[in-house]
């Protein structure tokens, strides 16, 4: 019984009735018309617009996709009726033979590591593909086309519902509050989940994550961890030792150590810009150079990576004025990474539907770098009662247009206007790649 048909269902589905289960899904919204397309042309029984219980609890397994909260009654009759329940990860990790993984997490920065680290491993020439978030799902993968190494992309709410989902390297970047709706309001149970990357995981297993997080160097000092870590940092003082690991030092080179092997290049040639890049490159390398690649391969690749959409995105240059697309940056510890990689004054446009957003976290950057904000959602009061009185000009808007109009307007040539709302797009968007893609479309236009 496969709950949810989006890509993870699906993905589950096929790869379920490839292996022999007799497969249903059921989804209480509508199914996206490409996916029906993809069920139907594999003979596989669905449902929309509603979940028809006895069915469900007649499963044997279930399946369920990461959208679907606890808190809804269906998912409480199926914990009552003491079904087994999986998430899609674990579900493909039966199949995945004796294929390797590499599965990264965190709040924020997962799907850049993600690409990177499949990049790094690619252009490496190791047969890799890359799953969760962008491309397929790993159960798709899978059933259509397996390799030797999967790197994947792994939200909490995948790592709610594992039991033996083991990486054989796993990456932890950060964590910061999010989606705490999801875990009873205890930051401590979102932290909890996260860990769960490693909890199957063996001593012949690597742990690669960043002790610089104060969540996750709290974490490590009162919890053991079975695999071997390895760090990476901004300090090379917090290495556990020094001929392993990975830092940025003091001479701006980030250097990768590891089986005897110093790979060191100039922060200024890698690809990806920004302090919390330098993070996601560390993780990256560290990571292709455990999966054997050799550093020359892995410093030529660095230099080839082009970035990802709505990530802090460059748009275009209108009379001087810079453009960038961080749409992507739907919680306000992006929007501190984002504003930190700027050197020039910044224009923000700001919000979209609030999280319950603690705007102090950035309150000090913005102090510094924003000349204005431009709000840009149907409740702009959370952004008036943070910045009032610190941000001289800040005005509201609507929709698309009417923000970069009014962002342009505000700016002089030398400026940035950098769309990193620190909000969910819902309001006004379908989603945050139709805001960023309506906030380029918007930017050309001028
Ligand atoms: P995720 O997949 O975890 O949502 P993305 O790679 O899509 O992460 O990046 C999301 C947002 O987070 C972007 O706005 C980006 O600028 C910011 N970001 C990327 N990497 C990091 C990091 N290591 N720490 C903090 N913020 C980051």
């Amino acid at each position: 019984m496969i709950l949810g048909a989006a890509e993870s269902g699906v993905g589950a589905a096929l790869l379920g009735k490839k292996q022999g289960w007799n497969v249903f899904v059921s989804d209480a919204g509508k199914i996206r018309e490409d996916y029906k397309q993809t069920l139907g042309d594999s003979d596989i029984a669905y449902e929309e617009g509603k979940h028809t219980l006895d069915r469900i609890l007649a499963a044997d397994c279930v399946v369920k996709s990461p959208g679907i909260p606890e808190k809804t009654t269906l998912m409480k009759k199926v914990r009552e009726a003491g079904l087994e329940v999986c998430s899609e990860i674990e579900f493909g990790f039966r199949y995945k033979g004796d294929s390797k993984i590499i599965a990264i997490t965190g709040s924020n920065g997962k799907s850049t590591t993600t690409a990177l680290t499949f990049h790094l491993l690619k252009s490496g020439g190791l047969d890799a593909a890359l799953v969760g978030n962008i491309g397929y799902s790993f159960a798709r993968q899978i059933a259509e086309r397996p390799a030797a190494w999967y790197v994947i992309e792994v939200s909490s709410f995948q790592l709610d519902d594992i039991r033996h989902f083991r990486p054989d390297i796993s990456v932890l970047l950060n964590i910061t509050p999010d989606h705490l709706d999801r875990y009873d309001y205890k930051f401590e149970n979102y932290i909890a989940s996260k860990f769960r990357i490693a909890e199957n995981q063996t001593g012949a297993d690597y742990f690669i994550t960043n002790p610089d997080d104060p969540v996750i160097g709290q974490y490590l000092s009162t919890h053991s961890i079975i695999p071997r870590k390895i760090f990476f940092t901004m300090n090379e003082h917090n290495l556990r030792n020094e001929d392993e690991g990975a830092f940025v030092g003091s001479d701006d080179h980030m250097h990768i150590h590891y089986d005897g092997e110093d790979l060191n290049m100039s922060i200024h040639d890698l690809a990806l810009r920004g302090r919390h890049n330098m993070y996601n490159s560390m993780a990256a390398g560290i990571s292709a150079r455990i999966a054997g690649l050799r550093k020359e391969k892995i410093r030529e690749s660095f230099l080839t990576f082009d970035g990802l959409e709505h990530r802090l995105e460059p748009v275009a240059t209108v009379r001087g004025v810079e453009f960038v697309n961080d749409s992507k940056a739907t919680n306000v510890n992006s929007v501190w990474f984002a504003l930190e990689s700027m050197k020039q004054p910044v224009v923000l446009i700001l919000g979209g539907q609030d999280k319950g957003n603690d705007y102090n976290e950035i309150m000090e950057l913005v102090r510094e770098k924003v000349k204005a904000i431009v709000c840009m959602g149907i409740d702009n009061r959370p952004i008036h009662q943070a910045f009032d009185g610190v941000v001289a000009d800040i005005v509201d808007t609507q929709s698309i247009d009417a923000a970069v109009h009014a962002a342009y307007a505000l700016s002089e040539k030398g400026d940035v206007v950098l769309l990193s709302p620190a909000c969910a797009s819902f309001d006004l968007f379908k989603n945050y790649e139709d805001r960023g893609r309506q906030f380029k479309e918007a930017v050309r236009a001028l």
